[in-house]
């Protein structure tokens, strides 16, 4: 379904729900969820360690279970993720797949290997109902919401490729997650915290991942800031701004006809102040839209004196798009000025793009 210029939508179509999977469930659930199926609440504790240590949802392998409960248990992995296409780049150490959904939605997940660590790139959502002109997953809308246990599982399947050494650059783990994939996380609030809640909490309830280590990151719904400012899970908050003022963000970011710079940007700070942590200003720069040294200068004076970190992302390509990236001279004016208010900066060296798997190109198409 795509959208009229500047349409938004926040309310996903109703459809049907993925089954019931083990990580949608808090550890309390899958204790009900177990004894529910005929089997001792303890249980959801050897299924846990399965599933956030070893990574498997094959009950077979699972040789303290006896027979019986096998079959029974088997019920809460059904299959929710099935692999349509992978297409891989820099060595095979940036992979970017293609998933299916139960009811044949799709989705894509991005899985970045780099010296030190590994980040994987998460959706949130079949398609996106935000609707900005620059960004591929905006200009189909949005199919639906993702269910917490599909956003863990594309961590889970990452992992276990890792784990398995299937990865160049012999076994490994995620230390990263951004949910810069498809969708608008906080627009799918609840399934998002809890999926957030099943990487952080410590294994076996959850994977074990540092909160340091989760960005969410939002194109600016307000009144969802707030509410995770109040989670106290201290992920980092990534804000799309794109642009300073509202004339241009209004037509960049539809959202900001709803929530202006200055709103979005007073929400940042306090979730800086509430979780002592740094927020990222995502910019992504547009030759001769958003590139302008003015703008540069009036962006700085906005986040100067912040708890604050300015992400330029040089324009990735979509289809249709008439617009490029800046010039390299216009970048690194850009820099310059944010640098000139003390501002920390940096360009992000984006991965993926000739896989078409980089921030914004991520279309689902088969
Ligand atoms: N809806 C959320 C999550 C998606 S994150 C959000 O917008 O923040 C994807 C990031 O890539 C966002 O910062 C988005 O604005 C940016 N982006 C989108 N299209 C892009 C493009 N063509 N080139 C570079 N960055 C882009």
């Amino acid at each position: 379904m795509s959208q009229q210029p500047g349409q938004l939508t926040f309310v996903a179509p109703r459809r049907a729900k993925p089954a019931r999977h083990l990580a949608d469930l808090p550890m309390a659930e899958r204790r009900a969820a177990v004894v529910e199926l005929g089997e001792k609440a303890f249980r959801a504790d050897q299924l846990s360690r399965h599933y956030f240590t070893h990574l498997t949802t094959d009950v077979a392998q699972m040789s303290d279970l006896p027979e019986a409960a096998r079959e029974k248990l088997s019920a809460l992995f059904p299959p929710l993720l099935t692999p349509v296409k992978e297409l891989s780049t820099d060595e095979g150490t940036t992979r970017k797949t293609l998933w299916r959904l139960f009811d044949g939605a799709l989705v894509e997940s991005v899985l970045m290997r780099y010296p030190d660590r590994v980040t994987m790139c998460v959706s949130s959502q079949a398609g996106c109902g935000m609707n900005c002109p620059f960004c591929a997953t905006g200009q189909a809308g949005l199919t639906r919401n993702m269910s917490t246990a599909e956003i863990v599982e594309q961590v889970v399947i990452g992992a276990r490729a890792l784990a398995a050494g299937e990865v160049p650059g012999g076994p490994g783990r995620v230390s990263n997650i951004v949910f810069m994939g498809m969708g608008e996380p906080l627009a799918n609030y609840k399934q998002v915290i809890g999926a957030v809640r099943r990487l952080v909490d410590p294994a076996p309830e959850g994977l074990g991942m540092s909160a340091r280590g989760v960005t969410v990151s939002t194109v600016g719904l307000v009144p969802a800031i707030g509410k995770l400012a109040d989670e106290g899970l201290p992920v980092t908050l990534a804000l799309s701004l794109h642009a300073p003022d509202d004339e241009l963000r209004d037509t960049l970011v539809p959202i900001n006809t709803r929530w202006k710079v200055a709103e979005v940007l007073d929400a940042a700070w306090a979730y800086a102040a509430k979780t002592k942590r740094r927020v990222s200003i995502e910019y992504a720069l547009i030759k001769d839209i958003n590139d302008q040294e003015w703008r540069a200068d009036l962006l700085g004076k906005m986040v100067k004196n912040k708890l604050v970190h300015v992400n330029l992302i040089p324009l990735n390509p979509t289809p249709g798009s008439k617009w490029t990236a800046s010039r390299p001279e216009d970048e690194r004016a850009f820099v310059r000025r944010l640098q000139f208010h003390g501002v920390p900066v940096t360009v992000r060296d984006t991965r993926g793009r000739e896989i078409d798997g980089a921030c914004g190109q991520l279309a689902a198409t088969e």
